[in-house]
């Protein structure tokens, strides 16, 4: 069964000046609504902050911390949270991404190396560092968010923060966001501006 994307969760990621959605996160596809682009780098770009700010903060490695278990009522365990989600957030791109794209993740990604070095090393142009950048952020946005069955998006879920339980039938699809027909024939607004002395 494929992921249901909520058109809420979807419009909450959105870019609000996306060409391609309107800032409604869903593309119409054939057989059901498609996340677009922009929501998935969203979500990437959210799962690699916290990547780099669990790594970044070594004054808390190591501390064992006593959690609540996901899905649970009250069910405590004992882990080191931010240590997981560092290893989940690179076996899970690992095995995502195919060999070429794992390259160019962990050089860019993982190893920050910058577009000048990640293109001398792997030998492509500037053009196609940010085209791959650009797709292996979706492709990974959406893994983050559809893995299951513990997600690593959204984080507080992740984190334990809240526990995602599911609402009784009344209270779900309340409405639907109406998407365009024809997107080509929508364009974002982009008034002209004027500096204001
Ligand atoms: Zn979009």
């Amino acid at each position: 069964m494929s992921f249901d994307w909520s058109s809420s969760e979807a419009v909450g990621l959105a870019r609000v000046s996306c060409a391609h959605c309107l800032g409604i996160g869903l593309r119409r596809g054939r057989a059901q609504d498609n996340p677009c682009g922009c929501v998935l780098r969203k979500i990437f770009r959210s799962c690699y902050a916290r990547f780099r700010a669990c790594g970044s903060k070594e004054k808390h490695m190591g501390r064992v911390r006593l959690e609540v278990m996901k899905g649970s009522d009250g069910n405590y365990c004992w882990g080191m949270k931010e240590e997981e989600y560092m290893a989940d957030f690179c076996l899970v791109s690992k095995r995502a991404l195919e060999e070429e794209e794992y390259q160019l993740f962990r050089f860019h990604f993982l190893l920050g190396a910058d577009w000048k070095l990640c293109c001398r090393r792997l030998k492509m142009d500037r053009g196609s560092f940010f085209h791959n950048v650009y797709r292996i952020e979706q492709k990974l946005g959406r893994v983050y968010r559809e893995l299951q069955p513990h997600a690593l998006f959204p984080l507080d879920e992740y984190f334990g923060g809240t526990v995602r339980k599911a609402l009784p039938e009344g209270y779900t699809n309340v409405f639907e966001w109406p998407l365009p027909i024809n997107p080509e024939r929508f364009r974002a607004l982009r008034p002209p501006i004027r500096k204001v002395a």
